[in-house]
């Protein structure tokens, strides 16, 4: 069994399995885990299940996949307080129950019975009076019998912490440096649900310190969320972790970033062809300050990642950049991979003793997957179909451009200057009036690999076969 070294730096992802994961929650459990792994400490998974109505299981194991593909993967073993990662909050309730009543016997939390009708009423009119919302403590007040009274009569209550008053909580964010918090514009807030389910404050701090969590990384949108956290934790004499809350992600308009700026779940990014190391590369560097920017392995980011690199200023979200750290890693990728990674349809267009030629001349002209395929076709389906703009350059070029460029390729089948020269000197054509009809009526692209690469990748079979179609369309 693997247990913990107690005195190791401990991260944690804590998503909760409502949908498919964004680029925002990889991008938190990314930092966790180069945070983690730059320090030879631990990253821990952890599943905050408890929204029963809108968690699912079926979520829970395409963000466990995801996490894999990435290479995020979570420690495994005995934590802390006994239990076994990844840890389920669904399966704590009895944990919880305890540290409940600790809170009621020593009169800091206490059950609420304030319907949701009174709850609404009390913001309307603080808010009509210019104050903040929050509860003011009106069940705080009950008596013991006025309680047993309302649970004799079916009452379903949420249990409230008692927030101390007149306190200033304080601590050291990670990111953002000394963060102050009056105890007194924090009303007392649910811990437990009236279903008897806790709230998110509470089952959040209270695992991040059972199981031995010493740093966490996440949205600044928790950032008013910590002092409630920390004040618990005070409450029953648990340790905290360090907080570092990152600057969120945003679109170009500088709104929060979502669908609409093109941002895709992980699953999307990954069934679209996007490349695990392409993706961490991009996220790494979204809110984080790298020195180095070659595109570098998981380890490497981990070695130069810092608490001290992390940026307060909002993090644009790019998906250009994201297609920059594509093609690097596409440029560096064995051929395996890429082939591979191209599918079977381009398998069974490429023969296979062309699939390193093949890779060789695309491989700076491809982003996805489908790319690739683009190029399969172009370059070794039988016959290519000319129209638009192509179809016209091949028709300028003339009858006597493509019987000489059938002459070339037979005098010259294995090199392009010659071929090119044989060309040149026999029609007069040069510059753009030479290449570019040679490369559409080859490939029917106006941009593409190297027309060298070409000639020995499709052979000069295919090749003739293509200026002999330009020939027929033209006459
Ligand atoms: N379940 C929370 C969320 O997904 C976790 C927040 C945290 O990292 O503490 O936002």
């Amino acid at each position: 069994m693997r247990t913990m070294n107690l005195n190791t730096l401990k991260t944690r992802f804590a998503p909760s399995p409502t949908g498919l994961i964004h680029l925002g929650n990889v991008r938190t459990a990314l930092f966790n885990w180069l945070m983690a792994k730059s320090q030879q400490g631990h990253f821990l998974l952890r599943i905050e299940d408890t929204d029963q109505e809108r968690s699912k299981t079926e979520y829970v194991q395409a963000l466990e996949e995801d996490l894999s593909w990435l290479g995020l993967n979570w420690w495994q073993g005995t934590l802390d307080d006994g239990s076994q990662t990844p840890c389920m909050q669904s399966d704590r309730s009895a944990v919880y129950h305890d540290y409940y009543q600790k809170l009621e016997e020593s009169g800091l939390a206490y059950p609420c019975f304030c319907s949701g009708t009174e709850l609404e009423v009390s913001r309307k009119v603080q808010r009509a009076s210019g104050r903040a919302p929050r509860y003011e403590g009106r069940c705080g007040f009950l008596g013991k019998e006025e309680v047993q009274a309302k649970l004799d009569q079916g009452l379903k209550p949420t249990l409230r912490f008692r927030v101390p008053r007149g306190e200033t909580v304080e601590f050291e964010d990670l990111v953002r440096g000394t963060q102050k918090f009056a105890s007194d514009e924090i009303g007392d807030f649910i811990i437990r649900r009236a279903d008897g389910t806790p709230a998110f404050f509470f089952s959040n701090a209270i695992d991040d310190s059972l199981t031995g969590v010493t740093c966490v990384l996440r949205g600044e949108d928790h950032l008013t969320n910590t002092p409630r956290q920390l004040m618990l934790l005070q409450a029953l004499k648990l340790r905290a972790p360090e907080y570092g809350h990152i600057s969120m992600i945003v679109g170009d308009d500088g709104s929060p970033l979502s669908k609409r700026h093109g941002s895709r779940s992980v699953a999307e990014l990954r069934q679209n062809g996007y490349l695990p190391n392409a993706v961490n590369n991009y996220l790494a560097r979204l809110g984080h300050y790298y020195k180095d920017n070659q595109c570098m392995s998981l380890d490497e980011l981990a070695a130069q990642f810092g608490a001290s690199n992390l940026g307060r200023a909002p993090a644009r979200y790019d998906v250009a950049q994201l297609d920059y750290w594509q093609k690097e890693v596409i440029a560096q990728i064995d051929v395996e991979s890429l082939w591979l990674w191209m599918g079977e349809e381009v398998h069974s267009l490429v023969p296979l003793d062309k699939k390193e030629a093949f890779i060789d001349a695309v491989r700076p002209n491809i982003k996805l997957p489908h790319d690739a395929l683009l190029w399969a076709h172009h370059l070794f389906a039988k016959m290519l179909d000319l129209q638009g703009d192509a179809l016209q350059i091949v028709q300028q070029a003339g009858a006597d451009f493509f019987k000489a460029a059938i002459e070339a390729v037979t005098a010259h089948p294995s090199d392009f200057k010659l071929l090119n020269k044989q060309i040149k000197e026999t029609t007069g054509a040069k510059g753009r009036g030479l290449f570019q009809p040679l490369r559409i009526a080859m490939t029917g692209e106006h941009n593409g690999p190297e027309m060298s690469a070409l000639l020995s990748l499709m052979g000069e079979e295919r090749i003739r076969q293509r200026f002999e179609h330009c020939l027929e369309i033209i006459s």
